[in-house]
């Protein structure tokens, strides 16, 4: 994933662990935090996962086009762009931060890219 080096280059700044995971700030500041900490909480991320709350900026030079959060697996990183937590049509349609962790998780949790188990697992474990 090209991107990811883009991100390591720049500074990217702790939030804290949560249930083992960490959470990370890119292009933001470590307050900004708080939501993604309380939302992956109550989710069931591995312990040696990464999530990156991306600011907008850094969103767009990163070409990371138009959706909300991006899964590699192979490094356990997803990153999250942040401004998920602040406008929740952003899309279009309304999608709230949990239901978009929670659709990642589901990508994580079946080691694939398929999107309906994905959103099947969003739709169990997504709700606020
Ligand atoms: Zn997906």
């Amino acid at each position: 994933m090209k991107h990811l080096r883009l991100l390591c280059i720049l500074s990217v700044m702790y939030c804290g662990t949560v249930n083992a995971a960490t959470i990370q700030a890119a292009g933001m500041s470590v307050s900004a935090c708080a939501p993604a900490l309380a939302i992956i909480n109550k989710l069931d991320y591995p312990g040696d996962w990464k999530v990156m709350v991306v600011g907008e900026k850094l969103w767009r030079d990163g070409h990371f086009a138009s959706g909300l959060a991006v899964t590699d697996r192979a490094n356990h990183v997803t990153l999250i762009r942040a401004q998920a937590f602040t406008d929740l049509h952003l899309t279009g349609k309304y999608i709230t931060p949990r239901h978009v962790l929670a659709h990642e998780l589901g990508h994580i949790v079946c080691d694939c890219n398929d999107e309906w188990k994905a959103e099947q697992y969003a739709a169990a474990y997504g709700k606020d």
